[in-house]
């Protein structure tokens, strides 16, 4: 047989996958979703064959169902998936996994824009990437939280999961990629171009572009955007992303040098992802301090700092635990109010809000925490008049019954 390739998982996906399914509660709610979620699969099935378009059948389309075909077999996949052509000039391809693929295939649809506009090569790095999106099961987690927060705006869904949500997607592609690249037969080349139509909308197949050009230009690319200050996902492209870890995914000689190069692109995002680190550092250092001026700290108020570091640093338990050992938390503290409130006369009151809820989640707001919270105020130039006027403002969102009988 052809190649061999290095195992496409991602562990870093792997570990984001497992800690967003745990604080979704999923071994719980996702029986309960599967339950609901019901004929969802033949409903989508009827939908594409009756209305969207047809299903990619041997005696029809023989060309493109060799194709699926083929890509599976690279893959090694083996359960029942149905592929279908669907009338829609988006150049777009998605995937809807089955819990049961043996009496409801998986679905795989191939826009008609996408096939009209790709080779046979490049449509095998389509479709096997697709495939890689149900080897993964990428779509269950999107699919539970979305269950959860169905009927919320996008604004409602806390930081700590949609902050996950983005890095974990952006893995999905990654490791969706790896199954493209096989698929195509490890074409390096080709799983490159198909990126930059699809992600970047730019055809570059007419143009006589060596690989190593492509790879020599993303890393340009890569370097200018890392270095930038914005978040991940919408504002930057991900395409230089995906191409640079499908290279180092087609050049490593090993597994271990495979994650310890995966190891840059991860630690490049997590620099994104800590922008205002200096927020953390506080929260951390914070959330020590007045946790513990009452005997110790409450299970509630470590989780409540957790959960406000976890809105922008994707491991708050290490960060908080690296914090409290190599630190020193009392100058850590002043020092990240100094700081933060030159950077905006508003983290007075993001700080202050965040002692508060602090104080109250366990439902016991004692003498200590107010003192504690009247020093910070002091501390960030407010009148003892002025902290009282912000503890009644932020009471309302922060407040808890004190049901410590
Ligand atoms: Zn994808």
């Amino acid at each position: 047989m052809g190649k061999s390739y290095l195992d496409p998982t991602i562990p870093l996906q792997k570990e984001m996958g497992v800690q967003i399914y745990g604080v979704l509660n999923g071994s719980t709610l996702e029986f309960i979703r599967q339950e609901c979620e019901g004929e969802y699969l033949d409903d989508c099935a009827k939908e594409h064959r009756e209305r969207r378009g047809m299903m990619i059948e041997k005696n029809v389309v023989p060309d493109i169902y060799k194709l699926c075909q083929q890509a599976k077999d690279a893959i090694g996949f083996k359960q029942n998936i149905d592929f279908y052509l669907v009338s829609d000039t988006d150049i777009n391809a998605g995937s809807i996994e089955s819990n049961d693929p043996v009496n409801h295939p998986h679905i795989i649809e191939l826009n008609a824009g996408l096939v009209n506009l790709m080779s046979k090569q490049e449509l095998l790095f389509v479709i096997g990437h697709e495939i890689g999106h149900l080897i993964n099961g990428d779509g269950q987690l999107k699919k539970l939280a979305q269950f959860i927060y169905a009927d919320k705006e996008d604004d409602d869904i806390p930081d700590f999961v949609s902050n996950r949500l983005e890095l974990y997607d952006l893995l999905c592609e990654l490791g969706a990629d790896r199954y493209g690249y096989i698929a195509c037969g490890g074409d390096l080349k080709t799983s490159i171009l198909v990126i930059h139509k699809l992600a970047a909308g730019i055809d570059l197949t007419k143009m006589n572009i060596s690989v190593d050009a492509l790879i020599k230009e993303n890393q340009k690319h890569l370097d200018y955007f890392m270095g930038s200050n914005k978040s991940v996902g919408s504002t930057h492209p991900v395409h230089p992303i995906r191409i640079q870890s499908l290279y180092l995914f087609s050049t490593a000689e090993s597994q271990d040098q495979l994650e310890k190069s995966m190891e840059d692109i991860e630690d490049r995002l997590n620099k994104l992802n800590e922008e205002d680190a200096t927020l953390n550092y506080f929260y951390a250092a914070a959330g020590y301090l007045l946790s513990n001026v009452n005997v110790e700290a409450s299970t509630l108020q470590k989780q409540t700092i957790v959960y406000r570091v976890g809105g922008k640093c994707w491991f708050p338990e290490d960060f908080i635990n690296y914090v409290i050992e190599n630190k020193n938390i009392e100058e850590l503290y002043h020092d990240t109010i100094k700081l933060l409130v030159e950077m905006d006369e508003e983290n007075k009151l993001v700080m202050m809000d965040f002692l508060l809820a602090l104080a109250f989640v366990d439902g016991g707001f004692t003498k200590k925490e107010l003192d504690f919270i009247y020093d910070f105020g002091h501390e960030v130039g407010y009148s003892d008049d002025m902290v009282a006027a912000y503890i009644k403002e932020l009471l309302p969102r922060n407040f808890r019954l004190n049901l410590t009988f």
